[in-house]
């Protein structure tokens, strides 16, 4: 059964129907080259090879040459023409030509580069959704203590950290949690370790540890001395130092290193300290640092394109430098996060599209307007279940994400407004509503320049505004997303990883009518851009298409499997979905001639495989404007000589 997908994403490009059916014909026919060629010169990326080709009378077959080709590989293109293939050809940073073996072969010349990629998976390159670029690297400076499976783990990744740190800089890790290790840390005091061993490892650096709940930390010797903590210092208010007596026979106590609470401020307040005595330039290394260990890590999960929820005009500044110098290494779609004022006053001039060869566009705003369901801070139309007393929080004035709303409008921005309640998500499509209608008006009495369309539908469709994360919706409003061309940004992997809180916020019976909606919102017509909300959740593609097609927790329970999405949703909502959610479906999205040429390869086929191995799969090779950015050292592509 052909499901209900709106006409506004699926309808094929004309010009690109063509090509892919022509390239999909076994004669693979003069004609068809030259229109490849028209196709490839009206972009703007253009290559000297396709150029030279075109403007030869005598256009032969020959003369259309690839700079790369992979061959031998099990492609879905998202391009509903021409589905699946076997090679691909590239020219410069785009696309040349889809196919098979055979005809893409014929578009190898002397200089081409060709690639096996050995049968595996082939697919657009991924595009995250909603993540947090910078955010994403600041967590990856830290050191993970996750997953460690006791305390001397955590000493052991300390110890190694301090061996490549100069004496007096500080080690600041997250996320241990002394229910996971398998063995009790001895000696402990309440189950909590004490922190001689970590001090014993790094007596020339400070070392703050934060708890994965974030209401804790964990302070070596060092540390605690540059926050002057003794056993004398007294609990502030809302928080504990804890302490142990003192082994010196005196009587005395002294801190056993852990901090609860508000008493983390102490050590967290030497640590900030540290941080404002920086140079300029140790700060503009350290954000460098975090910028191109992100990058790696997008990079190393297949993802070529980062949708960033919300930086600052100041940050967005420095993200157009490194474009302007060639040094993003993936692209990025950054959403502006910025006071109305600094808005007001900078959007024209932070506007970019497709700048340094398509690698940062800036063209959203993001605005929140509740808070997170872990905290009751999501805004409900009816109170919490575990907490009668509150329907949680709005976080910003309607009145101000009004007032962006104009802005967005003003100066041709999309708005993506941050709504995890209902009353929150319902709140912010009456929002969108009002301000179109109100622009439609304006428009039909002359007090600002007409708009394309009196429909206030179709107003919606062409602005392509965005909710971040959609999370619990009313059953009403679930099919105005695809009426108004609302775009729900939601990220599945958040359904398996909160599932169970979800229950006890919501109860059984509004989880199920309302969380996670993707099956009834994509059958109302609606499109869906996945991706993981990094650093909240990795950015492990592959765990998030696995939640969107299993709703699957870590112990085997479904969340309301119902609501999950076909495979084929799942890669959409990674590639072409998200690139449409971000007005790219024409240049990203899909494998279709004419296109960037970011792609990646996987170790099995996700796609078929059993569900349960889904989780398995690898990324081997991640490609973004035909440059190898990310090759897996145990596979990938295999060069292939004459
Ligand atoms: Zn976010």
């Amino acid at each position: 059964m052909q499901r209900l997908i709106p006409s506004w994403i699926t309808a094929p490009n004309r010009t690109q129907t063509t090509l892919g059916l022509a390239l999909a014909r076994s004669t693979f026919t003069v004609l068809a080259a030259a229109l490849l060629l028209l196709a490839l010169c009206s972009s703007q990326q253009t290559q000297t090879m396709a150029r030279c080709a075109l403007n030869d009378s005598n256009n032969t077959q020959e003369n259309v040459v690839a700079d790369v080709v992979v061959l031998d590989a099990d492609i879905y293109t998202m391009n509903r023409v021409q589905p699946r293939a076997q090679a691909i050809a590239i020219s410069g940073d785009r696309i040349l030509a889809v196919g098979s073996n055979e005809e893409i072969s014929k578009l190898r010349g002397p200089k081409t580069v060709t690639y096996s990629a050995g049968g595996k998976l082939l697919t657009p390159g991924l595009i995250e959704g909603h993540g947090h670029f910078l955010g994403l690297g600041q967590s990856l400076q830290m050191l993970d203590l996750a997953g460690a499976d006791s305390w001397n783990e955590i000493v052991q990744q300390v110890k190694q950290a301090a061996d490549q740190k100069l004496p007096g800089q500080w080690i600041v890790g997250r996320g241990w949690h002394q229910e996971k290790w398998s063995t009790k840390p001895s000696p402990n005091v309440e189950g909590y370790p004490i922190h001689d061993a970590l001090s014993a490892v790094s007596p020339q650096n400070p070392v703050l540890l934060t708890h994965a709940s974030g209401h804790m930390s964990f302070a070596n010797d060092y540390a605690m001395k540059l926050a002057n903590v003794t056993g004398q210092t007294n609990n502030p208010p809302g928080g504990e130092i804890l302490m142990l007596p003192s082994n010196d026979g005196s009587g005395n106590v002294r801190p056993t290193g852990v901090f609860r609470e508000t008493a983390a401020s102490l050590v967290q307040a030497a640590y900030n300290r540290s941080l404002i005595q920086q140079t300029d330039q140790q700060k503009r290394q350290q954000w460098q640092d975090a910028i191109d260990k992100a990058t790696a890590n997008c990079l190393k999960n297949g993802i070529t394109s980062f949708q960033d929820a919300g930086s600052t005009i100041a940050t967005i500044d420095r993200f157009h430098q490194l474009a302007s110098d060639k040094k993003l290494d993936l692209r990025m779609w950054v959403m502006v996060r910025d006071s109305n004022l600094m808005m007001d006053q900078n959007l024209k001039r932070v506007r970019t599209i497709d700048h340094g060869g398509n690698f940062l566009t800036v063209r959203a705003i993001k605005r929140a307007i509740d808070g997170a369901l872990g905290a009751h801070g999501a805004w409900l139309l009816q109170p919490y279940a575990d907490l009668p007393s509150s329907s949680g929080l709005n976080t910003a004035t309607i009145e101000s994400i009004e007032e962006t709303a104009q802005l967005a409008l003003r100066d041709d921005f999309q708005l993506c407004v941050h709504a995890i309640g209902d009353r929150a998500n319902q709140e912010v499509l009456n929002l969108y509503a009002r301000i179109w209608q109100q622009h439609l008006d304006d428009a039909a009495n002359g007090s600002v320049t007409s708009s394309d369309t009196s429909d206030l539908d179709e107003l919606g469709k062409s602005l392509r505004w965005r909710i971040e994360h959609a999370q619990h919706l009313d059953l009403a409003d679930i099919p105005r997303f695809a009426q108004m061309g609302v775009i729900p940004a939601m990220q599945a992997i958040h359904c398996p990883s909160d599932a169970v809180y979800v229950m006890h916020r919501l109860g059984d019976r509004r989880a199920g009518e309302g969380a996670y909606m993707w099956r009834s919102l994509i059958d109302s017509g609606s499109i869906i851009a996945n991706g993981t909300d990094a650093p909240v959740e990795r950015i492990d593609p592959i765990a998030s298409l696995h939640a969107s097609v299993s709703r699957k927790l870590k112990d085997g329970r479904v969340f309301f499997g119902d609501q999950a999405m076909t495979r084929d949703e799942a890669l959409r909502s990674y590639t072409l979905w998200a690139a449409y959610a971000a007005f790219e479906e024409k240049s990203k999205g899909s494998l279709e001639p004419g296109k960037l040429a970011d792609i990646v390869i996987f170790s099995q086929d996700f796609m078929t495989c059993p569900e349960d191995k889904i989780q398995q799969t690898k990324v081997l090779t991640t490609i973004v404007g035909g440059n190898i950015k990310f090759q897996n050292e145990n596979g990938g592509l295999t060069k292939l000589e004459d």
